[in-house]
């Protein structure tokens, strides 16, 4: 069954959906993730581009290249971030999603954080065995 995900930036002024369910969670701790995030590390899980869909607010979505092929995207208005990309290569064609920007409150919202947070637990683990290195390469 296809699970959507909905999300949106702090001033909802950019709302998005996400027609799959996030793969590869990961808590990235590079020094590029934690300065955007502002934040000890960020929580991304990576979707196929085709299944992302910006549903208002196309026009505030800004980008910066943090390196040469690492796109990330926010809101203009209010700083959120929301996504990053690869602009070449391997996975160009997916886009990581920034976790904490998901609406999810409803109670069925409970099963789909359960089934994300067991992939936060698979991440945490290959932190604990020594991949936190290979990890912040992604950025
Ligand atoms: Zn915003
Ligand atoms: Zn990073």
């Amino acid at each position: 069954m296809t699970e959507v995900y909905q999300g949106s930036c702090l001033c909802t002024a950019i709302s998005y959906e996400l027609l799959t369910t996030p793969k590869a969670v990961s808590h990235c701790h590079c020094s590029q993730c934690r300065k955007g995030h502002g934040a000890a590390f960020a929580s991304y899980g990576s979707v196929p581009r085709s299944a992302v869909q910006i549903l208002n607010g196309a026009g505030h979505i800004t980008t910066y290249s943090s390196s040469e092929s690492v796109l990330r995207e926010f809101c203009a208005q209010c700083g959120s971030t929301l996504f990053w990309s690869r602009s070449q290569g391997e996975f160009s064609d997916w886009v990581s999603i920034a976790l904490g920007t998901l609406d999810l409150h409803a109670s069925e919202a409970k099963t789909r954080l359960c089934r994300l947070q067991s992939s936060l637990v698979y991440a945490i683990q290959l932190i604990a065995s020594d991949r936190l290195t290979t990890m912040g390469r992604f950025c």
